[in-house]
């Protein structure tokens, strides 16, 4: 065993539990318990245990109690806590990423890649000085100023999905404490593991105990986190139906809430793309991360005659990605993440054959030597898909692409814009006309122009469309700052000796 190997043992538990007040805490006598495996081996790799209410209930008071101290931290003391978990993800960067990896499956380098997109957000976080200044107006009246300010909101909660263990709680938190709120992660009980890692960095870093708290489980968590009366927001990151529970929930109790869900992402391929960039991005954008990303391009749309050669092409390609454990440094796509999710992305491809769709690529045969019980799917594809088709209409989150031929632009953008969900969308052209009006024209929240993955920078702000997103702001960048915080007007005068008496109309400035 390397050294690394060493920090990596030590920080795996076989009962992971949570994070409150700064510590470690166990999980309580009679917890219930969820297994988390991994998807490499097929093993049970530890139990990670599921709050109770009581637990959430101590959770979330620790939050509460910690708020007003961490709220009156000056921003820029807040901003160097940032500057200094910034410096420790990154000398920690690589036993992070192995944590997700023996979770989630995802190849190494994938996971290293999911640590510097969250760590972007980190650095975006570390300005919030500058971001937190309002606006002044000097003599709004006579003698009269006025000013802007916007201030923490106070407990808020991230509920956050399996896919990026790290980098989802990280487009939120950091901008969640840089802001001077507290904040209780609820992460995905299939990879907790990478949750802790950054609660230990996080205090090292200096932030006070109980600013930042995980609290591990299901359902049970979540409704008592959506429910109790000291949280203030809820940020979450899932599927669709759970996305919607949780805006309506959430809001009805009277919190503020963003819920980011599902996706279903076309990339249009007009006949001019450049057909060897349009496969390459086709590749990595469908099978990367085995197809388990929001972001994922799960639908080629073949404009007019291009359709037979990007079949061909990657027919040719599909089968030639190396599957294998996430930790072998040659792999280019892991297994799913459970038995449960395999099942179900199988299925999916079953019910495509059934439904009369073409499979030109199947992968469900594949076997990964010395690995046979860990959950591995070859990459498949089909052609001739149609909307109305389950495989075209649903989110599959597997290493499945379809392709769908349309006659022209017009139907490619009919066809994206009639979908349920509005994530991502991707043109490949060479013709900046098209492109534009596909820009001005798709309901969609994050395009690209020969661009296969849209994820914007941390300094703009991630979100999409449609069922993709319940609520009004996305996230990181300028929205997480907006979100964040509530907006405060100061109306000021200051006595000159002058007194006016009491005024009974609407005041006007004169
Ligand atoms: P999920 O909806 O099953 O779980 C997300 C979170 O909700 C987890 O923390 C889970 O514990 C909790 N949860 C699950 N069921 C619940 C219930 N009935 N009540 C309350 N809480 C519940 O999602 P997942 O399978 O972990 O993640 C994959 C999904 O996330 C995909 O649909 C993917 O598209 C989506 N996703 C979206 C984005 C985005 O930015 N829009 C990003 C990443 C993932």
């Amino acid at each position: 065993m390397g050294s690394s190997d060493n920090a990596l043992a030590a920080q795996l538990m076989q009962e992971v539990g949570h994070w409150v007040d700064g510590a470690l805490r166990a999980p309580a006598a009679g917890s219930r318990f969820g297994d988390v495996f991994n998807p490499a081996t097929g093993q049970v790799a530890r139990r990670v245990g599921y709050a109770s209410p009581a637990e959430v209930d101590a959770a979330v008071r620790s939050a509460a109690a910690a708020f007003p101290g961490w709220a009156a931290t000056p921003p820029l003391r807040r901003a160097r806590v940032m500057f200094k978990f910034k410096e420790l993800v990154e000398a920690n960067a690589e036993l992070l990423a192995s944590l997700i990896t023996t979770e989630h499956g995802k190849v190494l380098s994938d996971a290293m890649g999911e640590v510097t997109r969250g760590l972007e957000v980190v650095e975006f976080a570390c300005g919030i000085p500058q971001l937190l200044k309002g606006e002044y107006s000097e003599q709004v009246g006579t003698g009269i100023d006025m000013y802007s300010i916007r201030q923490p909101l106070g407990v808020c909660v991230g509920i956050t999905p399996f896919n990026f263990p790290a980098m989802v709680p990280m487009w939120m938190f950091p901008m969640a404490l840089a802001c001077g709120n507290s904040f209780v992660l609820k992460p995905s009980e299939r990879d907790p593991s990478a949750s802790l890692l950054i609660a230990r960095l996080l205090k090292e870093a200096g932030l006070p105990d109980g600013v930042f708290t995980v609290v591990q489980g299901d359902k049970v968590a979540v409704d008592a986190l959506l429910a109790h009366p000291q949280v203030s927001a809820v940020s979450f990151v899932g599927s669709t139906p759970i996305a919607r529970y949780i805006h309506d929930t959430a809001g009805a109790a009277g919190k503020r809430v963003q819920a980011l869900g599902g996706a279903k992402n076309h990339m249009v391929v007009m006949p001019d793309a450049d057909l060897d960039q349009a496969v390459d991005a086709l590749i990595g954008a469908a099978y990367g991360s085995a197809g388990e990303r929001c972001m994922a391009v799960s639908v080629a749309v073949a404009v007019g005659g291009v359709a037979d050669a990007l079949i061909a092409r990657l027919a040719e390609r599909v089968p030639r990605i190396k599957v294998a454990d996430g930790m072998d440094p040659t792999a280019e796509m892991g297994p799913l993440v459970t038995k449960t999710h395999y099942e179900k992305v199988k299925g999916y491809v079953d019910t495509g054959v059934a439904e009369g769709a073409k499979l030109v690529v199947d992968g469900r045969g594949l076997k990964v030597p010395g690995r046979e019980q860990g959950f591995f799917l070859g990459g498949c594809l089909f052609d001739e898909v149609k909307p109305g088709m389950r495989i075209y209409n649903e989110e599959i989150f597997g290493p499945v692409l379809s392709v769908v031929r349309a006659r022209d632009f017009e139907e490619a953008l009919f066809l994206i814009n009639s979908h349920e969900f509005g994530n991502g969308t991707a043109i490949f052209t060479r013709d900046g006309d098209a492109a534009r009006e596909f820009a001005t024209r798709v309901q969609i929240g994050m395009v690209g122009i020969n661009v296969p993955i849209p994820v914007p920078m941390a300094f703009h702000s991630f979100g999409g469309w449609k069922a993709s997103l319940y609520g009004d702001h996305h996230m990181h960048g300028p929205e997480g700052v907006r979100f964040y915080t509530r907006y405060k007007a100061v109306t000021q005068r200051w006595p000159t000796g002058i007194r006016a008496g009491a005024e009974f109309v609407m005041p006007t400035m004169k």
